[in-house]
């Protein structure tokens, strides 16, 4: 159901996220909701589109890179400002827990590739095959014609970043996804990069990006929302102004053909969504307000 923002506006417990990801919502809500913390929720939300094959731009069922390899990227991040994150890791799903066992189990921020799937192996993480016959013929599709363009697709789930606030007032941030479909092999985008995909203050608040990653990493995407905020910017007005950004320096016509979308959340549970294209969504719950689905505004 597509409903306006109203009365919940500035409530908490709170939960946004990035489209139409209503179990993810519910499963962070499930944590929130009994008084758990913020980061315990957006794990927990953030592993549901990992373990969905139907979801095909996260985890187990996301689609490979131009080589046929499913890698994936994920990033974490506490009210404390200590963060984790993975990239470019193949064969296991719940990249978000790898990423947040890098946070809490070693003094890096950062894993990547072989390294990534070591540590994960080591934490007791299974390895399993995570291209699906689905994914798999979207490839053998897509080869047919190999033309290699990061492309936005209108209207499907994509990327899942998640912002909560729990009833204590620590807010935390989680992003994962399998990335940009048939990238090139190696390509990382702004998901796992801290600043560009996730970024959150506690002393302020947070914001995630979904879209073509190369262009929140161009502006340090997610760190600009919350830096706005920082000075006084509403999260709405913060997300506008991170896409305005984009849009200027790629030129109104470039920015046209390029999904570039942040959602934001401030200490006060105050929210925010804005993107280019006009097929944006994100999900919202929070006291009364059970895993809604709202349209984002947009600039074109
Ligand atoms: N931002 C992701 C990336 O560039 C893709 C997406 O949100 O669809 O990897």
């Amino acid at each position: 159901m597509l409903v306006s923002a109203g009365s919940w506006e500035g409530q908490r417990p709170k939960v946004i996220s990035t489209w139409r990801n209503t179990l993810a919502n519910a499963a962070a809500w499930e944590i929130l909701q009994a008084g758990g913390y913020a980061l315990d929720a957006v794990e927990a939300g953030a592993r549901v589109p990992e373990a969905n094959p139907d979801d095909m731009s996260v985890g187990y069922g996301g689609l490979p890179d131009r080589d046929g390899f499913v890698t994936l990227d994920a990033s974490i991040m506490d009210e404390k400002s200590n963060c984790g994150s993975v990239a470019f890791v193949q064969g296991y799903k719940h990249v978000i827990s790898v990423a947040r066992r890098v946070m809490e189990k070693t003094p890096h921020v950062m894993l990547v590739g072989k390294g990534a799937e070591q540590f994960a192996a080591a934490q007791g993480f299974r390895r399993e095959k995570l291209l699906t016959p689905q994914a798999e013929k979207a490839w053998r599709e897509w080869l047919k014609k190999s033309e290699y363009k990061p492309y936005h697709r209108p209207g499907q789930h994509d990327t899942i970043g998640i912002l909560a606030l729990d009833s204590k007032g620590c807010i935390c941030g989680a992003c994962t996804t399998s990335g940009m479909a048939f990238k090139m092999h190696g390509r990382v985008g702004d998901s796992p990069i801290i600043g560009a995909g996730l970024y959150v203050d506690g002393e302020v608040g947070a914001a995630t990006a979904t879209g073509v990653g190369e262009e929140m990493i161009r502006i340090a995407g997610s760190h600009t929302v919350v830096e706005l905020m920082r000075q006084g910017y509403s999260p709405q007005l913060a997300c506008e102004e991170a896409v305005k950004r984009v849009i200027r320096k790629r030129g109104e016509e470039k920015a046209k053909s390029l999904g570039v979308a942040f959602i934001a959340m401030n200490l006060s549970g105050q929210t925010g969504a804005y993107s280019t294209t006009n097929d944006f969504e994100y999900t919202v719950s929070a006291p009364g307000i059970l895993h809604e689905v709202f349209k984002s505004s947009s600039y074109f």
